[in-house]
């Protein structure tokens, strides 16, 4: 269901709403942008969220929120639509592709007592409008789709930005941009303005499904995350809402590739296996897998790791600061860690600029380690004889609660 983004913003149009003082305007309502407009609100600015597409759509399928974000998500007052939103998965099992055996089980029941908020699954689109309604509900906040933040020039502590819509484009003056606009992020390329800093393939496709409950084999209907390991390639599939769906995605190397494969943009099941090379898959996987009537591909793109994040009163945020591979699922997790940190910053009343500053210290050496962790992950859950041999004994030998510890530094 398209989700039409509106309330506050059509009242305020794009001049932002306290006349005097300009707003700070957030371009981007994904996750990050969103979370970011709470946050900055809650500090006391007031915000003005600039959202390129008319309609928010759903795209993409499942999100697995982790302790770290869900905390400050609850923080927001949202713990209430948090927990009718999502589903609470008991463990992720650990299983290799061919064969299936149980690598590991790792339970989640104690992660709200150990982090302050449990794992949390949701259907993107579920928590992106829990976010979007949040927003419309603020007084401080108004969110305004279909207008696309383009050129801009910082001077005098001031930003001035030229902002286009269907019926034309209009300047706008912030007291802070943020650009939480995605890993093709415009405000990034402006801020770089360097062509070597443009999102490359990262050699590797995700196909992503939504398959009906009923339609998966009884053993994977479980409330649980099942995560299973092939040389290259790997999958991850979950249920959502009340279980009536399993949200799934098969990841897959390419290699080196500067550019994706040239392919369809949707796959059948049986197809997707001999694309992925799953000999010998588990039979299970493999009726999951071929139940998906659809799969739609999905490039992965990243970009370099930055030296600078701002440049005066313009940062960036999410995605567009630090694009990361979803091999840890925490992008959207880190996307909302720099929104509090961002409102943290505001919070303490200094200038606009001075608090770009201490948002970027606070957060870049540890958005740079998850970006890193992640892209490691990935070669870890990849691995081909005879690492991935040595990788299931560690594995075994650790056990679930050991893996759970060992990831704690994200969870904390
Ligand atoms: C297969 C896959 C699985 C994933 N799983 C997880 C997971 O389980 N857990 C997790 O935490 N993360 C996960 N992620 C990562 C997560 O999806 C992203 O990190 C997160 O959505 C980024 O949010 P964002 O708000 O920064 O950017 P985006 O979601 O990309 O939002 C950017 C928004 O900005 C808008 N925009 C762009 N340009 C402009 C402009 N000039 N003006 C105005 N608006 C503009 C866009 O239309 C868009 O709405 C996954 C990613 C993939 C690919």
């Amino acid at each position: 269901m398209p989700l039409h983004a509106s309330g506050a913003g059509d009242r305020n149009a794009v001049t932002g709403p306290n006349g005097g003082r300009p707003p700070v305007v957030v371009a981007g309502a994904g996750i990050g942008g969103l979370t970011a407009a709470l946050c900055l609100a809650r500090a006391g600015q007031t915000v003005v969220t600039l959202e390129r597409a008319p309609v928010i759509e759903e795209v993409g399928a499942g999100l697995q929120i982790a302790p770290n974000a869900g905390r400050i998500l609850q923080s927001l007052g949202l713990t209430d639509a948090l927990d009718v939103a999502s589903l609470r998965p008991e463990a992720i099992n650990i299983r290799r592709v061919r064969g299936g055996e149980l690598l590991a089980r790792l339970p989640l029941a104690e992660a709200k007592d150990r982090w302050g908020a449990p794992f949390r699954l949701f259907h993107r689109a579920d928590l992106q409008r829990l976010l979007l309604e949040a927003a419309q509900r603020h007084g401080s906040i108004s969110v305004v789709a279909g207008a696309r933040v383009g050129d801009f020039e910082e001077d005098g502590g001031a930003v001035y930005m030229r902002v286009h819509k269907a019926d034309g484009a209009e300047d706008m003056e912030a007291s802070a941009l943020v650009g939480a606009d995605g890993v093709r992020s415009s405000v990034r390329d402006f801020l770089a303005r360097d062509p070597k800093d443009a999102p490359v393939y990262s050699g590797h496709t995700a196909w992503r499904a939504i398959v009906p409950a009923e339609s998966a084999p009884a053993k994977l209907r479980l409330r649980e995350t099942q995560l299973w390991l092939g040389e290259g390639a790997h999958v991850v599939h979950y249920p959502l809402r009340d279980a009536s769906i399993v949200s799934a995605v098969v990841i897959i190397e390419d290699g080196r590739r500067r550019e994706p494969p040239g392919e369809p943009a949707f796959a059948e099941g049986s197809a997707l296996i001999r694309r992925a090379g799953f000999a010998g898959c588990a039979s299970d996987l493999r009726d999951l897998i071929e139940a998906g009537a659809s799969w739609r591909r999905w490039p992965l793109f990243g970009r370099p790791a930055l030296r600078r994040w701002s440049q005066g009163v313009v940062t960036l945020l999410g995605d567009a600061a630090h694009p990361m591979l979803p091999f840890l699922a925490q992008g959207a997790a880190q996307a909302i860690e720099d929104a509090h940190a961002l409102g943290g910053a505001f919070a303490c009343g200094a200038s606009p600029e001075n608090a770009i500053k201490t948002y970027e210290r606070a957060r870049m050496e540890r958005a740079n380690k998850v970006q890193r962790a992640s892209r490691r992950q990935g070669d870890y859950f990849h691995a081909g004889f005879p690492l991935a041999q040595v990788r299931d004994i560690a594995m075994r030998t650790l056990g679930g609660q050991g893996m759970l510890t060992r990831n704690a530094w994200l969870y904390r």
